[in-house]
This record gives structure tokens, sequence and C-alpha cells, in this order.
């Protein structure tokens, strides 16, 4: 890689054991910053820490649920007073939901996931910046690109990542009085399974790739090269925004027609080829004039089927 920048730092990167939090803590690391990862999976941080320091990367693994401001505090004391400095903090821990309908949607559920996705990164940089103000640093917020597009039955994870963005600006205009920059970063797809303990194989099928404008689903290692640029000196510039990460599919736009319900059926049945024989399906049911005429057609091939 053959950079250093952050040669003689102290990075905080939540949720570090494993996924994002976890390449983002190993490109910091590689790069010359002390990291400490703070995570509720006291195994895969051990293992991660592990990882790192055999790899001559100087980290320790703190035991706290980033929700809770007793952890949180604590956490964040025993970093300042192993490495003597916090210059940046990485809010990454989040946890996804069910996906159950607004009607099932319990108030619990609607609370945990605002507790560790947004009241996490406040309490976060609530402690750390009582240490990140005495030399300057940064703050970099993972939210997510389903702060501004939804699936059904998303909610409280949209909600969310939402809340995050703005607490992204709100805290940028804050801190910059003590040289503190904010940036928020929006992933789009991002394939964890080599990053997870132990690694997973990844069950990605070229179509899943193919779906977006880069070619490809991405990756841990792309949150990181860009959490690394943004927590480096060359971003001094750049504070209080968001940055949507997403190998271009929130820039695409789409409208249902032949060419989206080809793609559509590919990505169903793994398969380009059944894509287009429906798509010639539909080209043909077309060309009878009328829907009339249409409906009888597909009425005799479904007979036959
Ligand atoms: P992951 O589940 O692989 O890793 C999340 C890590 O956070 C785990 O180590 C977990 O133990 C830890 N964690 C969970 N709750 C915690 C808590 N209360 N306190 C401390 N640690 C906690 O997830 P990931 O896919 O790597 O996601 C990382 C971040 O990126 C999340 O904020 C997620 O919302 C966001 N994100 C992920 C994707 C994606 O496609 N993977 C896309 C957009 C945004």
């Amino acid at each position: 890689m053959g950079m250093n920048r952050f040669v003689g730092k102290v990075c905080v990167v939540t949720g570090g054991a494993r996924g994002i939090g976890a390449a983002i803590a190993h490109r910091l690391g590689l790069e010359g910053c002390k990291v400490a990862i703070l995570d509720v999976d006291r195994e895969a941080g051990e293992q991660r820490v592990k990882m790192l320091s055999s790899m001559s990367i100087e980290s320790i693994f703190i035991y706290a649920d980033v929700s809770n401001e007793d952890h949180v505090r604590e956490a964040i004391d025993t970093v300042y007073k192993r490495f003597k400095a916090i210059n940046v903090l990485v809010n990454n821990a989040g946890i996804g939901f069910s996906g159950k309908s607004l009607e099932e949607q319990t108030l619990d559920e609607w609370r945990r996931i605002i507790d560790v996705n947004l009241t996490g990164p406040w309490l976060c940089s609530k402690h750390a910046v009582r240490y990140m103000k005495l030399s300057g640093g940064v703050i970099i917020n993972i939210a997510s690109t389903r702060a501004f597009q939804s699936e059904p039955n998303t909610e409280p994870y949209s909600a969310s990542k939402g809340g995050l963005i703005a607490l992204t600006h709100a805290l940028a205009i804050s801190l910059a009085k003590y040289g503190i920059r904010v940036v928020s970063v929006s992933p789009g797809w991002i394939d964890t399974s080599a990053w997870q303990i132990p690694p997973k194989g990844s069950r990605l099928s070229p179509l899943d790739h193919m779906w977006h404008p880069a070619g490809r689903v991405g990756r841990p290692e792309d949150i990181a090269a860009l959490v690394a640029f943004l927590a480096s000196d060359e971003a001094s510039w750049i504070t209080g925004v968001n940055i949507v990460i997403d190998g271009g599919v929130s820039a695409k736009m789409v409208y249902l027609d032949e060419s989206v319900i080809e793609e559509g059926l590919a990505m169903l049945f793994q398969d380009r080829g059944v894509g287009k024989m429906f798509r010639e399906l539909i080209e043909r049911l077309k060309s009878y004039g009328s829907v009339e005429e249409a409906k009888k057609r597909l009425g005799e091939i479904l007979e036959k089927l």
C-alpha cells in the first residue's frame, strides 16, 4: 500500500471485530494507526486483535455496547489511558432490522435500532471529544444508502441512518472550533463474508454483481479505503457532508420497462438466458396489437406448461 498517513495516531473503531469495521481497523492499522476496537462480540474482537497484532498493528479490544453510556465512557477512558490520544473515531457499529411490517414492529425493536445505530454514535462522539479536542481529529459515521432509499418494512433502520447523517452535520458545526472534522459515509451493498470470524465464502451470483454500474457488489476494503482518505490530512477541507459509496446503484434510474423486467427475472432465476426468454415473450405478446389477444395467447402458453 505504501502509505503511512496515521503513524503516531490513535483510532477507535466501533463494531471493529467483524465486517466493514474490521476492514477499517485493518486499513488504518496498516497505515500506522494504533487501533482500539469496541464491540459486543468478545470472541471475534479478541480474535481480530490477535490478527492485527500478528501484522505488527498495535491494537486493543474493549468490550462495549455503544448504546450504554457507562460502557462507552469507560471504554474511551481506557483507550486514552493506554494510547495517550484519540485522533480518529469511526462510528461503525450497527444492527439491521428483521423486516417486519409497520403494524408488527414493536416499540422495543424500534428503540433498540435507534439506540445502537444513532444514540451509539452520539454517545461515542460525546465521550471521545473529551480527548479528541486536545489534538483535533476526525469522526466518521458509517450510515447507509438506506438513509435515502428504502425497501418496504425497514423504517427503524432507514430512520436511524437518516438521523446519523443529520447528526454528522450537527457535530461538524459544533466541533469545528476544536479542529475536529465530522463526515458520514453511506455504503450501498457490501459483501462482508470474507471479514467475518471465521471468514465465510461469498454467496453472491454474477447477476448480483451485474446490477451494479461499477460491475460488482462492494467489499469492506472499498469502504476502508474511503474512510482512510477521509481520516487523513488529505481530506482536511471535507467536513459536515455525507459521501455515498455504492458502485453507482443509487445513480441508476429505474423505470419499469422490458429491460428492468429482463434484468429482474435474470436475477430471480440466476440466469441471463431466462431473462432474455421472458423479454422475447413480452415483445411477442406486445406485437399482437390488442391486450385481449395477448392475454389469450399467454393463456394458451400457460395451459401447455
Ligand atoms: P456486521 O454485522 O458484519 O458487523 C457489525 C459489528 O458491530 C459486529 O462486530 C457486531 O458485533 C458489532 N455490534 C453490533 N451491535 C453493537 C453494539 N451495540 N455495540 C458495539 N458493537 C456492536 O455488519 P457490517 O455489515 O459490517 O456493518 C457495519 C456498518 O455498516 C453498520 O453500521 C451497517 O449499518 C453499515 N452498513 C452496512 C452495509 C452492508 O451492506 N454490509 C451497507 C450499508 C451500511
